[in-house]
């Protein structure tokens, strides 16, 4: 009797409880404020943060970011751990051993900035970059742009070669532009991912060397999906970001320095003007100096570090050049689908078509953003326009990682066709 009584009133609680429930979503946040302390906040709590999260399920085929693989979400999923426990540093050492492996490096000044892409490159210029001195930057796309923009920023003496989207340069562009100019840093783009174009490497890092200039390598769009030996190319800065080929959720950014590239950064006359982005500091936070005892300086993204650790555990297994391999049959077959619907790929030579990121030339008397919209509402396939001086001129699309696999390209090249059958052509 006892039992069937206090049954009933949890039975009865839960009711009261589904009710209030029910009234609270009902009449969201008078219900809640009338019960509490009136007049203390004036601004109401947001209605729609009162209702579940809600993501939709996409194939993200644009240049950035990729879908996450099971594995590296359950990794984000875990309970955190404290930032310089034990464990934790532990986990930062693997992560710094996976980005060596990656990265085809000794170097032990090789670790993971907080933040996306962009705090990588900023960290690269900015430490190794003092007010005044020079710096050379290839500009083919955007990533050029940027980089000359953040090394202007600091005060640099910027000069640049330039070519069209889709371009790249020959090593006796370079070569001339270094003597002209003697940059104390010559910075690349290896993945264009705006234009499409993958930079050979070739002899670049002994060309800047004999020049006494440092060879940074801006690898976001391309490291794990084209090959880049980071010591055997002389490369003295290298860096890339989570969320493309590496199929982490953005905010960590692999990066590495060569002992040339230390030598400069650590013996200039003025500190880096970012506390945040300083080496000094971060060298210390992942047990790149030597030193006995590691010191607070940020606490970085716990999370970020457990998926990134996956991630590289994942292109351990599956080893760099089989990724490689993978990700340029896997553009080949798309490259033939497109070109065999009447598309044409807007890089022209085939050895420089980055895996990565294919752009296709925009058909004539489409317009751009209709195929892309088009896309995304009835394939749920993204694919992007084209950026800074490529706008307007191609879609993007991105098979990285995880995505790069055939099943996915030819989902791409379904939603490519029934886009040309459903959007609008004007008469060219
Ligand atoms: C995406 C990308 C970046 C910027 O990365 P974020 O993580 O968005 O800051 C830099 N360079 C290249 C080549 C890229 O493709």
């Amino acid at each position: 009797m006892l039992t069937a009584l206090s049954h009933r009133g949890v039975i009865l609680a839960r009711g009261v409880n589904a009710h209030s429930c029910l009234s609270r979503v009902l009449h969201p946040p008078s219900a809640c404020r009338s019960r509490r302390a009136m007049g203390s906040v004036s601004i109401p709590p947001p209605a729609s943060l009162l209702r579940p999260l809600e993501t939709p399920q996409r194939l993200l085929s644009g240049p950035g970011p990729s879908n996450v693989p099971p594995r590296v979400l359950a990794a984000a999923a875990r309970q955190i751990i404290g930032h310089m426990h034990g464990e934790m540093l532990e986990i930062m050492d693997d992560i710094k051993k996976g980005i060596q492996y990656a990265f085809q490096t000794q170097n032990n000044m090789t670790l993971a900035m907080s933040g996306p892409g962009h705090v990588a490159m900023e960290c690269a210029i900015f430490n190794t970059v003092e007010s005044g001195e020079s710096v050379l930057v290839a500009v083919n796309g955007i990533w050029g742009e940027r980089a000359a923009e953040i090394a202007e920023r600091i005060g640099a003496r910027v000069n640049t070669i330039v070519k069209p989207p889709g371009g790249y340069f020959t090593k006796e562009e370079i070569e001339q532009a270094l003597v002209e100019h003697k940059p104390v840093i010559f910075f690349l783009t290896h993945g264009e991912s705006s234009s499409g174009v993958v930079h050979p490497l070739d002899g670049i890092g002994d060309l800047c060397h004999s020049h006494n200039c440092l060879f940074l390598l801006d690898a976001v769009a391309s490291l794990g999906g084209s090959p880049i030996l980071m010591d055997k190319q002389g490369i003295d800065i290298l860096y890339t970001g989570s969320q493309k080929v590496l199929n982490s959720p953005p905010g960590t950014a692999p990066i590495s320095f060569s002992e040339r590239a230390c030598k400069k950064m650590f013996h200039r006359k003025t500190k880096p003007l970012s506390y945040f982005l300083d080496m000094g500091w971060l060298a210390n936070y992942w047990g790149c100096d030597g030193k006995p005892t590691r010191t607070y300086h940020h606490t970085g993204p716990i999370s970020g570090f457990f998926t990134l650790r996956e991630s590289l555990a994942i292109l351990a297994e599956m080893g760099l050049e089989n990724s490689w391999n993978r990700h340029k049959e896997v553009a080949e077959h798309l490259h033939k689908g497109l070109e065999s619907m009447g598309f044409k790929l807007f890089v022209q030579e085939k050895h420089v078509r980055l895996p990565t990121v294919t752009t296709i030339t925009v058909p004539p008397g489409y317009d751009w953003r209709e195929i892309t919209v088009y896309a995304m509402k009835h394939h749920n396939v993204e694919i992007s326009g084209g950026l800074g001086p490529s706008s307007g001129m191609v879609l993007r699309v991105g098979l990285m990682g995880y995505n790069s696999n055939k099943a996915n390209a030819d989902k791409v090249l379904e939603a490519l066709r029934e886009a040309l059958k459903h959007c609008h052509k004007s008469k060219v």
